[in-house]
């Protein structure tokens, strides 16, 4: 997968803008605020997800101007294809000149991973960003279960509700069975499926670590659905009696709270070097190293089951790496396209390979 051009027009702080990036690194340097992240955000936007940075359709138009425009020509499904989006109040899109119902359609399609400071989160935060991160992965690999997620939370919405309404009305206990059993079964599935991805990052994620690490430290992701006991061996249909059983245990606790306490809206994705937390115990560095290496490891697992690599996203990666981290990010990565920001000219100074643009005052230039 790679971009062969890219035309923007009055996106951000970019009035004009074309590139026709090279097909392995591409660096984009600047001085803060010139709109480096702000080109990362427009190829992003290009794999029909939303904008990384959480921006509303409204604020990635120009100030004072009323349309603005992401065209790009892309290699992917081995052919050349395009795609346009156009904002004007409302969101447009095209692929290969025809007009689709939404952005979505070009899920998989144009595929990309991205990694800005904000993703630090995946490792210092809570488990919600580290199990959203491995839902959206697994939505790229395996659409249908973008339509298990969403029947989960539906179900979980109105088990809670129903555990509410059985303190005031009793009677109402004899349908939460029903519930249940439709929240386990679909709570096994996903659990399974981020089991089995999971598996798959880690050996990914483990491999990179030790290249970035110089094989100084072992990286290892480990999910922990919680408390029901399940083990890497189960099929979707154990973790699903597992679940139902704990379901039932939890039962009047749940009552009292009014909301379900085990299901995989509960579960972690562990981050470890050797046995220790790295948010708890990670240097930034650490940190930094080990929410790439995931990052890194998600656009491996996607080029395994699509067979093409993702477009790979840096933004702002290079501070507070040192410079063996940094060498081994311009130099081994070979085999995707890769988009680096960095502020600091002399971090790509060891690049073997790939071409340095200058971004200023939301024009580029390349050296
Ligand atoms: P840094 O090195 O600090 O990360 P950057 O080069 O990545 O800087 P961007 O985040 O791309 O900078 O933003 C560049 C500028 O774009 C910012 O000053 C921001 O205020 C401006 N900007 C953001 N949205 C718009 C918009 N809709 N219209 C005009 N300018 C905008
Ligand atoms: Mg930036």
């Amino acid at each position: 997968m790679r971009v062969q051009s890219l035309r923007l027009e009055n996106f951000r702080n970019i009035p004009s803008l074309f590139i026709t990036p090279g097909e392995g690194v591409n660096i984009i340097y600047g001085d803060n605020a010139q709109g480096k992240t702000n080109l990362l955000e427009a190829v992003w936007l290009l794999s029909g997800a939303k904008s990384f940075r959480g921006a509303k359709d409204g604020e990635l138009t120009l100030f004072g101007e009323k349309k603005a425009v992401i065209e790009s020509e892309f290699f992917g499904e081995g052919r050349v294809q395009t795609s346009k989006i156009l904002l004007d109040g409302k969101k447009t899109a095209w692929l290969n000149d025809i007009k689709q119902d939404s952005v979505t359609a070009f899920a998989g399609k144009f595929t990309a991973v991205v990694f800005s400071p904000a993703h630090l989160g995946l490792v210092k935060d809570g488990p919600a960003g580290r199990r959203k991160f491995l839902d959206t992965s697994i939505c790229q690999i395996t659409p249908r279960y973008i339509s298990v997620m969403s029947q989960y939370q539906r179900i979980l919405l109105q088990r809670n509700q129903l555990l509410k309404d059985i303190s005031y009305a009793p009677a109402l206990l004899d349908t939460l069975d029903i519930w249940d059993e439709r929240l386990a079964n679909l709570g096994g599935t996903i659990i399974r499926s981020r089991m089995g991805y999971t598996a798959r990052l880690q050996q990914k994620a483990a491999a990179i670590y030790e290249g970035i690490s110089m094989g100084k430290e072992a990286l290892r992701l480990c999910y922990r659905p919680f408390e029901i006991g399940a083990q890497e061996g189960d099929c979707a249909a154990d973790i699903t009696a597992k679940l139902l059983q704990k379901l039932r245990e939890s039962r009047s606790e749940d009552i009292r709270t009014g909301s379900t306490s085990a299901g995989p809206h509960k579960d972690d994705l562990e981050v470890l070097l050797g046995e220790k937390s790295v948010r708890a115990f990670g240097s930034q560095g650490q940190q930094r190293s080990a929410v790439l290496a995931m990052k890194l490891a998600e656009s491996r697992c996607i080029e395994e089951m699509l067979g093409e690599a993702p477009v790979i996203l840096l933004d702002d990666v290079m501070s507070e790496l040192d410079a063996s981290r940094r060498d081994y990010l311009l130099n081994h990565l070979t085999g995707s396209q890769i988009f680096i920001t960095c502020c600091d000219k002399g971090y790509f100074q060891k690049l073997q390979d790939g071409r340095v643009f200058r971004m200023e005052k939301g024009s580029l230039s390349e050296e």
